[in-house]
Parts: structure tokens; C-alpha cells; sequence
């Protein structure tokens, strides 16, 4: 099983890091976790396509796990040779969502059936199904379970462990540690966990931004959540702030002083195989 870091960032737009948004391989299963900005260009330098997606997992319904969800609908579309479903499974409204990303999309879909009678005779296929705690199900080769987070007061909001031929992720989404997110991390060879540093969180006195450190984990948080449920690799994503060139080793010491297993950050892209 193959995890890529298709996007590290946060919504504090960074020329470097693409919004929320991993990218899991197993086996001739691929799914896309989260769509956030940048997206499908970074799909595409992961040598995949919105096509070659088996589904793709919303963990909630914040703007920057999001806000590329379009581009994922379009360029199914439009590189579709016949009806082809697009999957998606989120938390509830998520259904609503998509209708209004289609409803936007609306003109685009007319230009295109007007300019392409003969090829293009179908509407954006796109399946929602909106999935609860304690749901699984499956996608391809893998077995989805989908697990509650607590990311208050964004509700619902949820997290995925993908297991495949023995091996298993736990994409967490955003949000504090607690007993749900153990429970379905436990064991996990993988652990992807979006993060923020406090102590440089702190440091900007904007109330707005200081609001957000008590929804997410802090790199510390993560680590003593895969320590807790014995997870094999700590993935970590998301980064607020931004990790900036020469800071990584920062970041991780932060992280190994509650974890004994391997850590894993950097930049967009970045891949590792569980
Ligand atoms: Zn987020
Ligand atoms: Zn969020």
C-alpha cells in the first residue's frame, strides 16, 4: 500500500503545498482522501488521474478539504469516454454539496453536451454516499471502516481505515484526540494525521487564528495518539504553520518525543509504503 501527500497544506494559501488531500494505493485500488486546492495537479504528478479514482473519501465538509472538489468532478468528466460514476463517500451533507458544486458547474456541463453532440451525451455521474461511525464498506480491493472524529464544531465529521491484503491506513481529518479515533487506529500500520504546531500557533496574536488550536491536533497530539493505539508510521500532513526549508527535523523531534515508531512529513508528494 502506497500513501502520497498529494497536498500538505492548510487554508493559508502557500505556493508550495496544496490543500488537504492523500492519495492511497493498494494494490489496483486507488482512492483519494480529501480534495483540497491543487488537487488534480497533484494527482497528475502522482501519475494518476480523476478517472483512474476507484472513489474518492471526504472526512468533512471544511472549504479546504473541499475546495478542488470540482476539478475532480469536471476532469472525470470531461476525460470519461463513455457514463462513467464518479464515488464519493462523505460525512451527511455531503450529498448537498455536491449538488451545489454540480448546480455551479451547470453552464460548463451545457457548453460542453452542446459542443460535443456525438461524444459527450451524458450529465456528470457523480454517487454519493454519505456514511455514519461504524459504517464500512468496500471500494475495489479494500475494505473501508469509517470512524468518528472530534473536531467540534464541525459536525459531522469522520475518519477512514483503509485495509487491504493485511495492511491498513487510518486517515484521520482534522480534529483533537480522542477514544474513537484510538479505537480505529489501533494497530494501524499507518496513521495520517493533520497537525498544527502550538507553540508557533501561538506566537500570532490574530484571534481568528488562535481560535483553531483547540479543534486540531498538535504534532505532540499525533504522536501520542499512534503511540496510544500502537500504530506502525505516523504520517503527518497539513501543516499550520507551514513547515518552512530546514525545519523538518524540528517538526519530527517534536513528534518522536511521544512516538516510537516512524515519522513521516515533508513536502507535497511525499510518498511511503506500508
Ligand atoms: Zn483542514
Ligand atoms: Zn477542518
Amino acid at each position: 500500500m502506497d500513501i502520497t501527500l498529494l497536498g500538505t497544506g492548510s487554508p493559508m494559501p502557500d505556493p508550495k503545498r496544496g490543500g488537504p488531500a492523500t492519495l492511497v494505493k493498494a494494490g489496483n485500488t486507488t482512492i483519494l482522501v480529501d480534495a483540497g486546492r491543487a488537487v488534480v495537479m497533484r494527482l497528475t504528478a502522482a501519475g494518476t488521474l480523476p478517472i483512474f479514482l476507484n472513489a474518492v473519501l471526504i472526512t468533512h465538509l471544511h472549504s479546504d478539504h473541499l475546495t478542488d472538489l470540482n476539478d475532480v468532478i469536471t476532469t472525470h468528466y470531461i476525460m470519461s469516454q463513455s457514463e462513467t460514476p464518479l464515488h464519493i463517500y462523505g460525512p451527511p451533507r455531503t450529498q448537498e454539496v455536491v449538488d451545489a458544486t454540480l448546480a455551479a458547474l451547470a453552464p460548463d456541463i451545457s457548453y460542453r453536451l452542446a459542443h460535443h453532440p456525438d461524444t459527450l451525451t451524458w450529465q456528470p455521474n457523480v454517487v454519493v454516499t454519505e456514511v455514519q461511525p461504524g459504517m464500512s464498506f468496500s471500494v475495489g480491493e479494500a475494505k473501508i471502516l469509517v470512524g468518528k472524529t472530534n473536531h467540534a464544531p464541525v459536525e459531522p465529521t469522520v475518519s477512514f481505515r483503509i485495509e487491504h491484503e493485511g495492511t491498513s491506513v487510518v486517515l484521520g481529518g482534522d480534529g483533537i484526540p480522542c477514544e474513537a479515533l484510538d479505537e480505529i487506529c489501533k494497530g494501524a500500520d499507518g496513521y495520517v494525521q493533520t497537525v498544527l504546531r502550538a507553540d508557533l500557533v501561538s506566537l500570532v496574536k490574530n484571534k481568528r487564528f488562535l481560535d483553531i488550536l483547540d479543534y486540531h491536533s498538535t504534532v505532540e497530539q499525533a504522536a501520542q495518539t499512534a503511540q496510544r493505539a500502537g500504530v506502525k508510521k505516523l504520517i503527518l500532513t497539513h501543516y499550520v504553520p507551514s513547515i518552512q526549508p530546514g525545519q523538518e527535523e524540528e517538526w519530527r523531534a517534536l513528534a518522536a518525543a511521544h512516538f516510537s515508531g516512524e515519522i513521516i512529513l515533508g513536502d507535497d508528494l511525499t510518498t511511503t509504503s506500508l
